[in-house]
C-alpha cells in the first residue's frame, strides 16, 4: 500500500479483516488514496491468494486515481510479459519450468512462495525476468533489510522436485512438501543465485 502512496506502482489489492481495515482507512486517507471494497470472501489463513465464498475477509483495492480503481487489474504493476503468461499457464506454473537449472536472481526466484517467503509478488513470466526482478528490489525497499538479506539468503539456492503430485520445495534449512498438479514425469526445477546490482 505503501507503494502505491509513493507512486511505485498506480494500485494495489490487500485483504484484511474488518477490523484490519478499519484501522487501515485512516492511513489511507491520510494519504489521499482512494479506496473500495471489491468483495468480500472467508477469512483467509493461508498465504494462498485463492479465496472462498463466504465472510470475514475484505479485499480491498487502493489506487491514487479513482479511475485506476476501475480497472484494478491492469494497474496493479505487474509487468505485461508475466500478466500475459499467467493467462496462458494450465498447469503448475513451475512444472512449465521443468529441467531449469537456472542461475536466477533472488529477487525473482518464487519457489519460495508457499511459505511466504519471497520477494517477487508475482510468479514471474520466466526465471530470468527483468522486469519481475526490478518490481521485486523495488517493493523489497519498503521491508526490514535485515530481513531482505536473510530472505535473498535463503532463495540463492532452492529445488523444487515434483513427481505424481507432490512436490518437495528444498532450501538449506528446510523442506516443504506439497500438493501439486499430477505429472507422469518427475520435474526438476533448481534456481541458484546470489542477488547481484544495486537494490
Ligand atoms: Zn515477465
Amino acid at each position: 500500500m505503501t507503494s502505491v502512496a509513493d507512486g511505485q506502482r498506480d494500485a494495489a489489492v490487500a485483504n484484511f479483516s474488518p477490523v484490519e481495515y478499519m484501522a487501515f482507512l485512516p492511513w489511507a486517507l491520510e494519504r489521499k488514496l482512494k479506496v473500495r471494497v471489491l468483495r468480500e470472501t472467508a477469512a483467509l489463513d493461508l498465504f494462498s491468494h485463492v479465496t472462498e465464498p463466504g465472510e470475514g475477509n475484505l479485499v480491498v483495492g487502493v489506487a491514487r486515481y479513482e479511475s485506476d480503481l476501475e480497472t484494478i487489474d491492469r494497474n496493479l504493476g505487474y509487468p505485461l510479459c508475466c500478466v500475459e503468461a499467467h493467462w496462458t499457464r494450465n498447469v503448475d506454473p513451475m512444472a512449465e519450468w521443468a529441467g531449469v537449472h537456472a542461475t536466477a536472481d533472488p529477487f525473482c526466484n518464487p519457489l519460495l512462495r508457499y511459505v511466504g517467503l519471497r520477494l517477487c509478488p508475482h510468479i514471474p513470466c520466466s526465471p530470468h525476468c527483468q522486469e519481475s526482478s526490478k518490481l521485486g528490489r523495488a517493493l523489497a525497499g519498503y521491508l526490514d533489510q535485515g530481513v531482505v538479506a536473510r530472505v535473498v539468503e535463503l532463495l540463492s539456492d532452492v529445488t523444487w522436485d515434483s513427481y505424481r503430485g507432490t512436490a518437495i520445495v528444498t532450501a538449506r534449512p528446510f523442506r516443504i512438501i506439497l500438493g501439486t498438479v499430477p505429472l507422469d514425469e518427475r520435474v526438476v526445477v533448481r534456481m541458484k543465485g546470489a542477488a547481484h546490482g544495486a537494490r
